[in-house]
């Protein structure tokens, strides 16, 4: 069903008559005429200076740097849909891709000579929240917000009474529209799947121009072709997400492995684990001489001295972070040591090499942006990042941590920055969805999260070339998550068996392909 897309301000009607003009004049290729930068238009938050540009030109991954024509500050929805209505009925139309926080890696959310939009102008302020908390019938506690909004501020809105999201990502300074358009993944996904499997409705702006409601049950082709669509076939302005209750306390634990058939079997069963034990499960590779930056944070400096001995006599060590939420209520607002201790019973951890830390639960959630704020000032957040991420099947994992951690990067003795290597769920992902997993029950998120302060970027491409291409010569089947652009037939093997489906929804929600080419997909 189409929702609405026709109350169009007067500025923006005399803002459309204008730019038709000016396009019919140009003829064929739309280009922003300057005469156009003389028109004022009141209420129009169209800008082309040049910091607006500059802005719109760079994300997270600061490799790329690809410039727009106009960068829009909408503040209301219709606004843009009248922007990408107005693309679909020129010829030829102008790329639009919607930014949130501009984490992407490799300008997913740039255009070359379109226009950006900058989603989280349409945040209203404090007194018009676009964040609502309600309890439906039949889904419980849901909350209602703006695809704009950063998932920091759902959690603080929710905590307010209690409740909070389930899924999420480890980082939660980004916005609801980007990580839906991609999956959302953490630690709490063997548990409840993705962030995008955490949805019941969306409103989202097709590449027709069309605001829609979709669901599972109402235009449900859209619905799952948004979730984890790479922003290609409508800009999310709503989402309905599913809410629980919230703890007020976190049990954070650490368990060191020197052995990868131990830490993976541990892994598995943890996750496969039907009891409501643990409510977060992670893990990363540290290599003897990976910075100690990247993986000694929340342990202390008399443990860190033994984690490095350790360290020097196995050279490569696994570390498993299982977390236990608590403090629902007065009644449970302790955890003794005991009830710890049962969660990890039966393990094979390496004995002694067990670390526990207590943290509230806005804290944990919020833990890479309280190291952010300790590596900003140092110079060591801002710096390249040309990371991979992979999901890896769990029949190849014992196969790639010997021939990709062991025998090549451990090898290669250059430090990489974090690698982050866990177990999750299949089944908690719906197929339907655009997102793609490998095969099988269970799968891998392994990410090598390069940060590159010697701003040689390139050398940690080819070695994340030289990984891929390990795998493709070993039969270990990888897919890419965060992916970064690849030529047509690489997006085609990407999706594999999802390819059609993708790309006869992008006919049938944005044939112009006006969406999000900066992904490289259709463009
Ligand atoms: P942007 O970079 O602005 O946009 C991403 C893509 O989505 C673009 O193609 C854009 O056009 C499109 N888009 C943006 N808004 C919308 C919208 N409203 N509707 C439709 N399309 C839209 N990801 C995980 O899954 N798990 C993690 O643990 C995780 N940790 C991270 C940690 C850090 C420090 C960083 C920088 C990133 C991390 N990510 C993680 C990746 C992150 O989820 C993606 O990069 C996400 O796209 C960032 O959101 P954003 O708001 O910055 O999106």
């Amino acid at each position: 069903m189409v929702k609405c897309s026709s109350v169009m301000s007067s500025s923006m009607i005399i803002f459309l008559v204008i730019l038709s003009h000016l396009m019919s004049i140009n003829g064929h290729k739309m280009t922003w005429n300057d005469s156009l930068l003389a028109v004022h238009v009141p209420g129009i938050k169209l800008r082309r200076d040049a910091k607006a540009i500059e802005l719109a030109s760079q994300d997270f991954g600061k490799i790329v740097n690809i410039k727009p024509d106009a960068v829009l500050y909408p503040s209301t929805v219709n606004d843009i849909v009248n922007l990408v209505s107005l693309s679909y009925k020129s010829t030829p139309s102008f790329g639009i891709a919607g930014k949130g926080r501009g984490h992407s890696l490799r300008g997913q959310a740039m255009v070359d000579g379109g226009v950006v939009v900058q989603m989280t102008s349409l945040n209203g302020g404090k007194n018009k929240s676009r964040i609502k908390i309600f309890k439906d019938p039949k889904l419980g506690f849901c909350a209602d917000v703006g695809g704009e909004q950063l998932w920091i501020d759902v959690l603080n809105a929710t905590l307010r009474q209690g409740l909070s999201p389930v899924s999420w990502t480890d980082y939660i300074y980004l916005t609801v529209g980007g990580t839906l358009s991609n999956a959302g993944i953490s630690g709490q996904g063997f548990r409840h799947g993705p962030e995008i499997s955490n949805v019941y409705e969306l409103d989202v702006i097709t590449g027709k121009g069309e605001l829609v409601t979709c669901s599972r049950n109402n235009n449900s082709e859209l619905f799952f072709a948004v979730l984890g669509g790479l922003g290609q076939f409508g800009i999310i302005t709503r989402a309905r997400i599913h809410l629980d209750k919230a703890p007020t306390k976190v049990k954070r634990v650490k368990l060191m492995y020197s052995d990868f058939a131990s830490y993976m079997r541990d892994q598995e069963k943890i996750i496969s684990s039907n009891d409501d034990g643990l409510n977060y499960l992670e893990g990363s590779v540290i290599m003897d001489y990976s910075n100690p930056i990247g993986w000694k944070s929340t342990f202390s400096p008399d443990d860190v001295l033994r984690i490095k001995s350790l360290l020097a006599q196995h050279k490569i060590l696994y570390c498993m972070e299982a977390v236990k939420y608590y403090g629902y209520s007065n009644i449970d607002s302790t955890i003794t040591e005991a009830e710890v201790d049962s969660l990890f019973k039966g393990l094979s951890y390496v004995p002694g090499f067990i670390f526990k830390t207590d943290s509230s639960y806005l804290d944990f959630l919020n833990r890479v942006h309280l190291d952010e704020l300790v590596l900003q000032p140092l110079g060591l957040w801002d710096v390249p990042h040309p990371w991979l991420n992979m999901f890896i099947p769990k029949s190849s994992i014992i196969n790639f941590n010997q021939r990709v951690l062991v025998d090549f990067i451990h090898k290669q003795n250059k430090s990489t920055g974090p690698i982050i290597a866990y177990a999750t769920n299949r089944n908690k992902w719906d197929d339907r969805m655009s997102a793609v997993t490998p095969n099988g029950d269970i799968f891998y998120m392994v990410g090598l999260l390069h940060s590159v302060l010697d701003g040689d970027w390139k050398s940690r491409d080819i070695l994340n070339n030289q990984v891929l291409n390990l795998c493709k010569q070993n039969g270990i089947e990888v897919k890419e998550y965060l992916s970064n652009p690849k030529t047509k037939e690489e997006w085609i093997n990407h999706f594999g068996s999802k390819w059609m489906t993708f790309a006869r929804r992008k006919e049938l929600f944005d044939p112009k392909k006006i969406l999000s080419p900066g992904q490289k997909i259709f463009n």
